[in-house]
């Protein structure tokens, strides 16, 4: 049912030899690279082909126990929490080092096993994860508790001590700066870890992994676990020895950790789960910037952005002029291997999401949408998609509610800005909003109005260290980077003291 106009499409029948080796493949556990207790293995897969890259270790219940043990004892009596702050924050620098340098290396596996554009991986993403850690290196050695005042005769301070254990669950659509924003500010701040890949992209966290053993990192600091979610994932957020759990992944399995949490020890839980982030277009936008923003906001990274600009939202007097350049933009869109020079779009990350978003296609053209670009797959292998720009899309269509996770951009119409507001918050997420105007009144009142973690005005996916990032709503719990994702691992412990007493010599 597409109808055949394509996006600029290059090198994809022919995959290009990946400019990598795979070397590592097992279990971080207590400073060790081992096989899983039980000795299984499950394939982690190239996009482009649907065939195996390398076999990775399958973690599970006993193996998530040996990993708890090995940070429990780093937590507890090694050296990690007990170091001074400015030698955590050395390590992390030097972490960071190594991590530049062999930054090709990770942008290439991150590439092979996700299916992301390798120029993206290697001079965007790989370099964002270096500055993340950079950023929380510099913090380990500012973390401090304050003087606080009482209404007597007491000095009274807080201590802003690590949790323990932190159990980390990341996903699978940007591997290595979900695990740098999980890893980084639990390390700075003194924690220990058992962090679980998801079992699509194992393959970056293993091989940086070794690099933090290189930067001194002391055994059993930071424990890596591959496998599969309702195994190793369920064993971590069950846990009766992991004091703090992170997840970042879909809201269904955002709702199952939270229960298994609460069922075990009540341990608190950060949450980065899904959105439906609505863009808005005013009538005075600039509407070129608007076009390239509401692109890129949408398609960056295949569609597979928990913040995805999902909903266009275009003010009626420039509708028809934004829909033909989105449309024109779209089928511009270079789709090939993403190890190919100027590809802008690689492959979906598997066969389940490449059905599914060929599924919501069909439903939006069932719906009663306009298909102006794409609605069909790219190729006879791997999971590309073309770039699909729908118009005339209607509230309650399932491709304007639903988290699509694809390459599949929906343009709304409005009139108003109250109706705009008022339809932007009809969704059960609210993770990311954009804002297109030139009145800094329309941009205030929406700044204010829209419910989401983060509004872009005039721009969209900025995603520096330090700027907070989370959800309102279903889109989840807590935020992450900068200062704000210390506090997810940080203890307040108040300590009071008499001026004077009878006990004081
Ligand atoms: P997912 O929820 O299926 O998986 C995420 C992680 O959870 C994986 O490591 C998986 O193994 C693990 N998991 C699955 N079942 C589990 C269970 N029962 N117990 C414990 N762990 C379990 O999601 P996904 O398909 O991998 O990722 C895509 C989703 O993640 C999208 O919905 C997207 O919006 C969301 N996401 C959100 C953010 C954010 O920052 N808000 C960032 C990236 C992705």
């Amino acid at each position: 049912r597409g109808i055949n106009r394509f996006s600029t499409s290059v090198a994809i029948e022919e995959p290009i030899t990946p400019p990598v080796q795979i070397d590592h493949t097992q279990l971080l556990i207590n400073g060790q690279f081992v096989d899983a207790a039980s000795g299984k293995t499950f394939p982690t897969l190239d996009p482009r082909t649907g065939e195996v890259i390398a076999h990775v270790s399958e973690g599970d219940t006993e193996d998530v126990n040996r990993a708890v043990s090995a940070a429990r004892k780093a937590f507890d009596e090694g050296p990690w929490p007990k170091m001074t702050p400015y030698e955590r924050s050395r390590i992390l620098f030097r972490f960071a080092d190594l991590l530049e340098k062999h930054n090709d290396e990770v942008a290439a596996l991150e590439t092979w096993d996700n299916g992301k554009p390798y120029e993206q991986a290697a001079n965007v993403e790989i370099p964002m994860v270096t500055r993340l850690f950079r950023y929380y290196a510099g913090w380990a050695d500012k973390i401090h508790g304050l003087t606080v005042p009482a209404d007597g005769p007491y000095h009274v301070q807080t201590l802003h001590e690590p949790i323990g254990v932190a159990g980390q669950i990341v996903p699978w659509n940007f591997p290595l700066l979900m695990y740098a924003w999980k890893v980084g500010p639990a390390l700075a701040c003194g924690n220990t870890i058992v962090l679980k890949t998801a079992e699509q992209t194992p393959l970056s966290a293993m091989y940086v992994s070794k690099l933090f053993l290189e930067a001194g990192l002391p055994p059993g600091v930071l424990n890596l676990i591959s496998g599969f979610g309702p195994t190793a994932g369920a064993a971590i957020c069950s846990h009766m020895d992991v004091d703090k759990l992170a997840f970042t992944g879909s809201t269904n399995t955002g709702k199952i950790v939270l229960e298994l949490a609460s069922k075990s020890n009540l341990k608190p839980v950060t949450l980065e789960l899904g959105g439906k982030s609505p863009i808005i277009v005013c009538e005075d936008a600039d509407i070129d910037l608007a076009v390239e923003n509401a692109h890129s906001a949408l398609f960056f990274n295949q569609g597979q952005c928990c913040c995805a600009g999902s909903r266009t939202f275009v003010h009626e007097r420039v509708y028809d002029e934004f829909v033909e350049k989105a449309k024109a933009r779209a089928l511009k869109r270079v789709v090939g291997d993403p190890f190919k020079k100027g590809v802008e779009q690689g492959p979906q990350i598997d066969g389940v999401q490449f059905k599914k978003i060929l599924s919501y296609i069909r439903s939006g053209i069932e719906s009663g949408a306009t298909l102006e670009s794409g609605g069909d797959s790219v190729g006879s292998k791997g999971y590309y998609i073309q770039p699909t720009v729908f118009s005339n899309v209607q509230d309650d269509m399932l491709i304007a509610k639903d988290e699509i996770f694809g390459p599949v951009q929906s343009i709304l119409k409005f009139q108003t800005l109250d109706e705009v507001i008022r339809r932007a918050n009809a969704s059960r997420y609210g993770l990311a909003a954009g804002v297109f105007t030139k009145n800094i009144n329309t941009a205030n009142t929406l700044t204010r109005a829209l419910k989401a973690g983060t509004i872009w005005i005039n721009c969209y996916i900025v995603f520096d260290a330090a700027i907070p990032f989370g959800g309102y709503k279903m889109s989840g719990h807590g935020r992450e980077k900068g200062i704000y994702s210390l506090s997810n691992y940080l203890q307040v412990k108040a300590v009071v003291t008499p001026l004077e007493n009878p006990a004081w010599l």
